[in-house]
This record gives structure tokens, sequence and C-alpha cells, in this order.
């Protein structure tokens, strides 16, 4: 049936590329890239769509996760501050309950600005949990329990993942057919690049992009400690970056046997120079020098998992759609994690385009219409570039010695921290509730509650 209809949907086209096997459903959406944003996506799209859609998912490192979201969590490096907005979409996608065990809430965050050995570090900034109707205004979740909820979500509603690269695509009669690394051709109304900073489909559309890469690596870890976080993240202000560490729900901890029954995930921003040095140090000396940056409140600490550091860089697309084409998550926007926004962003941009195209398909056009690709770019632009602009700018105030320029910091953050108003405003920032706010992301009425 299949294969009827692609001869069909062929038959006459000069420009039509050889399908040598070839499968055509109308209304299909090909997603090349299945890491958490990519996932997402078709879950949002399946949600605002309908459950006759069909959403193909290709990545060649898709694979079914080896333990379920909570076992996931044991020894984990990665974990992602979630905004509330996120967390709301991620609820109307059923995946929060498989995370909800291994998710901490943050219930309130300190801001330092201070050099590696100063025995006091003084709060410039604080900021208390107080996000609309009291939820909390972030969690901390690891990334692997994320992506093994996404993925056993993905199965439940008939997402078809396919474990393969995405080679190219070619507009074919006012549709586009999606060239795969096996020899497959899928023909769809819609390719959808949630392929990453480096992607394929970006750099083929000729989107343009804007970047460069910060001299500094995000090295990440998860900590053991002796005393408990009480939900609290700092944000530590060092010459080299910003030295944050985020609270993590006890649960592994608790069985470790040594005494240190809390956890907290570190993402410890540091000189590129210097990472090769502080990763191969031994253990404990390693251990030393993060203890130095993580201070003494929280008593003796161990490692909780390898330790591993990430380039960071910034990156920016000059346009977000062509024909038929749409970037989401890191293929669109890559941003330092000074602030923790970067998933924020692209789980927004999933919930937006599926609205968009939703609105589109309920017009009778078919889902990679070019009024709906058009009004998901526009709906996101102003935001992401104000986002992308901020955290490099705060990134550059901060990651220095400069004394005229950490006066005038600490000024302004002292300033900030005694206006209330203007302190909201930033909460509202975080938890991803300025601008517009996309259907899924909004908050749950009593009947929408009951629907979940
Ligand atoms: C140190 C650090 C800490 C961070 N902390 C936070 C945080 O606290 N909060 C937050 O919101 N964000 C945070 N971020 C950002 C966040 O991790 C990323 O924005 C997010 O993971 C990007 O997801 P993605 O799915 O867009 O891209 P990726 O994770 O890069 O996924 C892209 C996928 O595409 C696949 N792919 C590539 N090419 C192809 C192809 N040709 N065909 C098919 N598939 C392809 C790849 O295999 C991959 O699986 C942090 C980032 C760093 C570096």
């Amino acid at each position: 049936m299949a294969m009827r209809q692609a001869s069909a949907a062929f038959a006459g086209i000069r420009t039509m590329p050889k399908i040598a096997s070839g499968r055509a459903e109308r209304g299909k959406i090909v997603i090349a890239g299945g890491g958490l944003v990519g996932l997402a996506c078709a879950l949002a799209l399946k949600h605002q769509l309908g459950a006759r859609s069909i959403i193909s998912v290709c990545d060649p490192r898709v694979e079914q996760p080896t333990a379920s979201a909570a076992a996931a969590d044991h020894g984990a490096h990665r974990a992602s501050a979630v905004a509330a907005a996120s967390r709301r979409l991620l609820q109307r996608l059923g995946v929060w309950p498989d995370i909800a065990d291994v998710a901490q809430p943050i219930s309130d965050m300190v801001i330092t600005d201070s050099r590696v050995g100063d025995a006091v570090r003084p709060a410039f900034l604080t900021f208390a949990h107080d996000g609309e109707a009291g939820e909390p205004f972030a969690h901390m979740v690891p990334d692997a329990a994320l992506y093994a909820a996404l993925y056993k979500r993905a199965i439940d509603q008939e997402i078809i993942l396919e474990s393969v690269a995405v080679k190219r695509t070619e507009l074919v009669d006012g549709r586009v057919c999606v060239f795969l690394a096996n020899g497959t051709q899928i023909l769809a109304d819609l390719v959808i690049a949630a392929d990453g900073a480096r992607s394929r489909l970006r750099e083929a559309a000729g989107l343009g992009w804007i970047s460069w890469a910060y001299p500094q690596a995000g090295i990440v870890a998860a900590i053991r400690h002796a005393r408990p976080h009480l939900g609290r993240a700092y944000e530590h202000f060092l010459p080299s970056g910003p030295f944050a560490i985020l609270p993590l729900t006890d649960a592994r901890a608790a069985d470790a046997g040594d005494g240190l029954k809390h956890r907290s995930s570190i993402v410890w921003t540091e000189k590129k120079s210097e990472i090769d040095t502080f990763l191969a140090l031994p253990k404990d000396d390693l251990l030393t020098e993060i203890s130095r940056r993580f201070g003494f409140e929280r008593g003796e600490i161990a490692l909780d998992s390898e330790v591993r550091a990430y380039p960071l860089a910034f990156g920016l697309a000059r346009r977000f759609v062509s024909e038929r084409l749409a970037l989401v998550g890191e293929a669109a926007h890559v941003i330092h994690p000074i602030a923790g926004q970067g998933l924020n962003l692209g789980l927004k941009d999933v919930a937006t385009l599926a609205d968009c195209i939703a609105n589109t398909v309920r017009l009778g056009l078919d889902a990679g219409d070019v009024s709906g690709l058009s009004t998901y770019e526009t709906a996101r632009r102003s935001e992401i570039v104000a986002m992308a602009a901020a955290t490099d700018g705060l990134n550059r105030l901060f990651s220095n010695d400069v004394t005229p320029l950490r006066l005038a910091r600490d000024l302004g953050l002292g300033l900030v921290d005694r206006m209330p108003g203007l302190k909201r405003l930033f909460m509202n920032e975080a938890a991803g509730f300025s601008g517009d706010v996309p259907a899924l992301m909004r908050p749950f009425d009593r009947e929408a509650v009951r629907g979940i």
C-alpha cells in the first residue's frame, strides 16, 4: 500500500529522485536527530496532531536505554535544570511521571562573586522559589533519566524510531524526500532538524550559522556530600568562569554506606587550556580541586559519577526555517550553560512548533506549509536572540578578575537583590514564562489536569 502511494506521488515528476525503496505516507513528518529535543519534538507533534499522525525519528544513536528512568539516574554525570514551563510540557506529554522521583526541585539560588581561595563568599544575589502558582522555577533532572523516559513514551505513542542517520533531503513535487544512510528514502510533508550543533540539514539548506568557541569548557560530575542541600543551588562566579552547584535527589546516595547521603551536580566552567591538566589528576587531587570551589558548607564530598568535560560554544542560525524544513534545539541555537537554558529553549521550540503545525493542519493545509513554519520562526526568533546575547554577555562580564569590572558587577548584583520586581522578572525568565508561552507550556486548569 505504502509503495503504491509512493508511485502515485511520483508519477510525472521530472525532478523526482530515484526511489530505490521508498515509503510515502501522507501527513508524515521526519525528525532528524533523536536527542532530548528530537524525542520531545516527536511527542509534542503526536500530542497536537493526534494518534493518526505519522512521526519518524531517525538518529544513528537512538537506542533502547539499558535502564529505566529511575535506574538511569545511578552514576549519571550530567543533569539539566528543567524550567517550570518545560516541566509542564513534559507533564502534558506523559513523560514527567517516569522522572518525578529523580527530579529535585530547586528551592532557591544564591549567586556569589569570588576567587577560588576566598574563605568567605558573600551572597550578592539570592532568588527564593516563588514560581507561578507556587511551583518551583526549575527541577534538576539527570539527562540519562530524561532520555529513558522520553524513549519509553515514544514507543508507547507509536513513534517510529529508526537507528540511522539522515544523509540529505530533496524537494519533490511540493513534498520532501529524506535520504537515509541505509539507502532508504522517505517521502514526507516536513523534515525537522534536531540534529544538534553541527546540523547537516541546516548546512545543506544554507540557513547560515554565526558561531564561535568559548575559551572555556564545562567540567560536569555528580557529587555526594555529608550535609543536605535543602534544594539550594549556588552559582559561584570565579575568574575562569561560573562554578554551579545544583541539587540532586538523594535516591542513590542514600545506599552509599559512607555517610555521604546527599547529592549535587556540578558544572565547573574552566579555561580550556587547563582542562586536560585537571582531568589527568589522580582522583584524590581532582576531588581536592573540586572541594576548593565547592566550598565546605555541605561537609565532606566524594565523586558519584565519572567526570567529563564539554567544549563550550555559541551558535545561532540566521534562519530557523526553509521550504519544508524547521530547525529545533541546538541545530538552531547553542548557548553558554551559565544560565542552564539551552535545553529549555529547545523544548520551547518544540512546543511552539507543534502549536504552529497543528494550527496549519486545522486550516486544511499540510504540516509543512509555509504559513506554519514562518509563524514558528517569528515566534521564536526574538526570545532566542535575547537569551543567546544575555548568556554570552553574562559570561564575558563575570569570567574575569578585572577589579573595576568586579566592582561594577557586584554593585549591580547588590542593586538587583534589593529590587523584588526585577528579581521576579528574572525568575519568570528562568522559569520559561517570558514571551509567548505555547499551549503545551501553559498552566493546567482542572479540566486539563484530568485529561492528562
Ligand atoms: C555543560 C553543560 C550543561 C548544560 N546544562 C543545561 C541545563 O542545566 N539546562 C538546560 O536547559 N540546558 C543545559 N545545557 C544545554 C543542553 O544540554 C543542550 O541544549 C541539549 O542537550 C541539546 O539537545 P539537542 O537534542 O538539541 O542536541 P543533541 O543532544 O546534540 O542531539 C542531536 C542528535 O542528533 C543526532 N544526529 C546528528 N546528526 C544526525 C543526522 N545526520 N541524522 C540523524 N541524526 C543525527 C545525534 O546523534 C544526536 O543524538 C547544558 C549544556 C552543557 C554543555
